[in-house]
């Protein structure tokens, strides 16, 4: 007989789960308290459950993680993990600490259908959704073994973002339950400022997730106008930049913040020149949206024939930005090896040729020095508004 796997279900899930089996709403609560406040899988060990409740969890219900492949920690403390999700496929999840706060870059899918040009994971196609469960699998896993690691008793993970591999917006279903348990009080408690979903911009999902579960937004914009945007995130063809903008408009009367994130990648010579940054401050103006921008420096892999932009330019496009009001923010590099967290995720993966033949060879990996990943400081360019 098949069991269900708990992760995959919200608290209202669970209720509905525990009914059938006869039992009433509030032990989910319980339940619900042991696997993701605890951590606990093993049922025996939840003590203040009736144990014939306990039995009847044994025979259909399973709490199951993602089995890991490979785990790497840099000098500063950051974690990144690649999880076998099956059929030789693999996603990751990094945890960036800072010192006010801890943060884990989850990924939605393995692979993307979307096909930046300037994304690993893109250029790696699509292979599947992830379920519900497998998402919060990520956050379950990371939470408990940091706790243990960190020895720390109280929460270590404050902040979610969700700029792993994959477009969490086209995989909408799995994520919304996914994004309830992260902020249930009785799971991980987070506030929904601190859950971060990242879209290329699926605009009737940006919609809906407003009314649904609404949470902080950022936008991956990364050009000024619709031909650039068409080439290098080929799903502004189906949603062009003047119907993106509006639907982050609408967000911000249901989003958890005032403004929204606009992230913009910096490529060398193709979208960071200085009408690029006026194109935008006209764009930002003309619709009169909330936002901050975040430059990102661009990590370079081959297939993608793209080359990062030099620093100076970068800054004299924050500068740009900055000038004419509004807050924007370039992810600090240190020196070759630099941001390597979100976005990048899929980075190593997209070098690797098959997930499969990565695991086969993971003794032997894990025997070669460690990756390391730097801490990603931001540093503000403007605080004026
Ligand atoms: N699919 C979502 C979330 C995952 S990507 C999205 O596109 O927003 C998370 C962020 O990393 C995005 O802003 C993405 O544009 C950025 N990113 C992807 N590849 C990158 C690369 N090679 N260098 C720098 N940033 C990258
Ligand atoms: Fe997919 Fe985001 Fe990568 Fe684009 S940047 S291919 S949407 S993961």
């Amino acid at each position: 007989m098949t069991t269900a796997n708990l992760l995959d279900f919200d608290l209202e899930g669970l209720a509905a789960f525990c009914e059938k089996l006869g039992e009433k709403k509030f032990r989910a609560t319980q339940l619900y308290r042991w696997i993701h406040q605890r951590g606990a899988s093993d049922f025996t060990q939840m003590t203040d459950l009736a144990k014939s409740l306990r039995e009847k969890l044994a025979t259909t219900a399973r709490v199951e993680a993602l089995p890991v492949i490979t785990q790497h920690e840099s000098k500063d403390g950051t974690i990144k993990w690649l999880f076998d999700v099956g059929d030789g496929n693999a996603v990751e999840a990094v945890f960036i600490p800072e010192d006010d706060r801890g943060t884990l870059c989850v990924s939605s899918q393995a692979g993307c259908a979307v096909g930046c040009r300037f994304c690993s994971t893109g250029h790696q196609g699509f292979s599947r959704n992830l379920g519900t469960g497998e998402i919060v699998a990520q956050l379950w896993f990371a939470e408990h073994f940091l706790r243990k690691h960190l020895k720390r008793d109280e929460r270590v993970i404050s902040n979610v973002v969700m700029m792993g591999m994959g477009e969490p917006l086209q995989n909408y279903s799995a994520l919304v339950p996914a994004l309830r348990t992260m902020l249930d009080d009785n799971a991980y408690g987070l506030s929904r400022r601190r859950v971060t979903v990242s879209t290329s911009g699926v605009v009737p999902m940006i919609d809906r997730l407003g009314a649904d579960c609404p949470v902080a937004l950022a936008v991956s914009l990364h050009a000024p106008n619709d031909p650039l945007r068409d080439d290098l995130v080929p799903l502004n063809r189906k949603y062009p930049i003047d119907e993106l903008i509006e639907a982050c408009k609408r967000y911000l009367a249901h989003a958890p913040r005032d403004f929204i994130t606009f992230e913009y990648c910096m490529l060398d010579g193709v979208n960071d020149q200085p009408e690029h940054a006026r194109q935008l401050v006209d764009l930002v103006r003309k619709h009169g949206i909330s936002c901050k921008f975040n430059l990102i420096p661009f990590n370079p892999f081959p297939a993608s024939g793209l080359l990062r932009s030099p620093q100076p330019r970068v800054l004299a496009f924050a500068r740009t930005l900055s000038e004419a009001g509004l807050v924007t923010t370039v992810r600090k590099t240190r020196g070759d090896d630099i941001d390597a967290a979100c976005g990048q995720l899929a980075g190593d993966v997209k070098d690797r040729t098959r997930a499969a033949e990565r695991m086969a060879q993971r003794r032997a990996a894990e025997q070669r020095p460690v990756v390391l990943h730097p801490v990603r400081k931001t540093k503000t360019v403007s605080q004026e508004h």
